[in-house]
């Protein structure tokens, strides 16, 4: 029983926590690129990229300009930012 514990306490300690910096929710066992995604210093859990990469999207699309992430990753930036805040 004791053991048990103790091998628990150690698994949380080895293991990798991370929050979403949007919904700030706790992210379960974080794999990259499959349910977080990092934007320069941000962690965002899938949902909330998916969220943010579709609303992005729509107000370039909205304003009657290609979307290109290349093109727009500054704005992008200060889109998933202002998100995280
Ligand atoms: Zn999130």
């Amino acid at each position: 029983m004791a053991d048990d514990i103790i091998f628990t306490l150690r698994g949380i300690k080895v293991m990798q926590y991370i929050s979403c910096d949007i919904c700030k929710k706790m992210i379960n066992s974080p794999a990259h690129g499959r349910n977080y995604f990092t934007v320069r210093d941000k962690h965002i859990c899938k949902k909330c990229k998916h969220a943010a990469d579709r609303e992005i999207q729509d107000k370039f699309e909205a304003e009657g300009e290609s979307y290109n992430f290349i093109e727009k990753k500054d704005q992008y930036w200060a889109e998933i930012t202002e998100r995280c805040e």
